[in-house]
């Protein structure tokens, strides 16, 4: 077990030729297949209603399978090599559980309850493979910078962020919609709801977004300016590397405060829920990529549109970039109120906060607005 946890606890490029990156892969992949395994035996419990109603079933069982057979090939084929066999012998043993507790195979009753309380794992674990599969790939295409490893220091912190927000999201979604439907039912139908209700997809989807990201602005700005917010919100300015997975390093009651009122914002301006479901998309998708180490040069659109490199400025610790842009998609958001950094160089060189004083690690963040 000593040498899992070193390397759990670890970090740093996984070099090939090792077994180490093959065996990543598997342990990886054993993983969640065995938490993937225990979500088709416990539906109601462990799955997401939002998700699994637009999931085929049939796809996930393949993907298992898939994630099955690639992590007991690499498993056996590290330990027939001789390549960490502690590694190996770990991964084949998860990948043997999955297998025993009816791989994916599992038979799930279509009538299992719909109404209980429940944690995401689906929703992390899917998540997680896409995300991870998509952004590194793209991280791998066109690097910022190509000397950092995808396990960089303080992952595991990251990480544990990300999960936290993943298996909470029902509970999440629950204070999130009744917060923001609670303002709806304050207002009431307005004249506007109509007119906007009738709008096309062309209008609709980018006043959307313009909306939000107005609404975001503005907590965003009120994060960093009053100093009782700012302690929540320093948590996610604490990441010292900047990749796919830092995006996820936020304090769950700012999740809330913010997630809350822009919704809220969206139903009480009228928009279909369609439109609002289509912003939440691309807003997902928008800032991962924002946080990602990817050296992407839109030329002139990135006046249009928030970039990796306008994001990565938020987050610089360098004097001429502190409370500078605020804008989730729209730059000129900043412009128009004064808030734009104007640098002279394409990318920052440090990140993080100035004053270095959030801690490290997941527990320590969480408790640190309270502290
Ligand atoms: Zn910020
Ligand atoms: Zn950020």
């Amino acid at each position: 077990m000593k040498p899992l946890i070193q390397l759990l606890a670890s970090n740093g490029a996984l070099r090939s030729g090792s077994g180490l990156l093959t065996g990543v892969v598997a342990l990886v992949l054993a993983v969640l297949s065995v938490l993937s395994v225990l979500a088709f035996h416990f539906p109601e419990y462990l799955t997401t209603p939002e998700v699994r109603r637009r999931l085929d079933i049939d796809l996930l069982r393949r993907i298992l399978l898939a994630a099955l057979v690639i992590a007991g090939t690499f498993s056996v084929l590290n330990f027939v090599r001789g390549h960490r066999r502690w590694l190996a012998s770990v991964s084949f043993s998860l990948v043997l559980l999955a297998v025993v507790l009816g791989g994916h195979n599992v038979y799930v009753d279509p009538n299992f309850p719909d109404n209980t309380p429940y944690i995401g794992l689906d929703w992390f674990v899917l998540d997680l493979l896409a995300s991870s599969l998509l952004f590194i790939f793209i991280e791998k295409l066109r690097p910022l910078r190509p000397e950092q490893p995808v396990f960089r220091p303080e992952w595991q912190t990251d990480l544990a962020h990300f999960a936290l927000i993943h298996l909470l999201v029902g509970l999440l979604m629950a204070i999130v919609n009744s917060t923001a439907h609670g303002a709806l039912g304050i207002l009431g139908f307005q004249p506007w709801h109509a007119l906007i209700g009738q709008l096309g997809w062309a209008i609709a989807l980018p006043l959307c977004i313009l909306v939000a990201d107005l609404v975001q602005y503005a907590i965003h700005r009120s994060f960093h300016e009053i100093p009782a917010l700012w302690r929540f919100h320093a948590i996610h300015h604490s990441a010292k590397t900047m990749d796919w997975l830092a995006g996820s390093r936020l304090h769950l009651i700012e999740v809330v405060i913010t997630r809350s009122l822009v919704l809220a914002a969206l139903l009480l301006a009228g928009f279909s829920k369609g439109v609002i479901d289509a912003y939440i998309l691309i807003v997902g998708f928008h800032a991962v990529l924002n946080h990602s180490n990817v050296n992407l040069n839109l030329g002139p659109l990135r006046h249009l549109i928030v970039t990796p490199a306008y994001h990565h400025w938020h987050h610089a610790s360098e004097a001429i970039a502190l409370d500078r842009n605020y804008a989730a998609h729209l730059p000129i958001i900043d412009r128009l109120l004064g808030t734009q950094c104007k640098p002279e160089t394409p990318w920052p060189t440090h990140y993080g906060v100035v004053k270095d004083d959030v801690p490290q690690g997941f527990w320590a963040q969480c408790r640190h607005p309270f502290r």
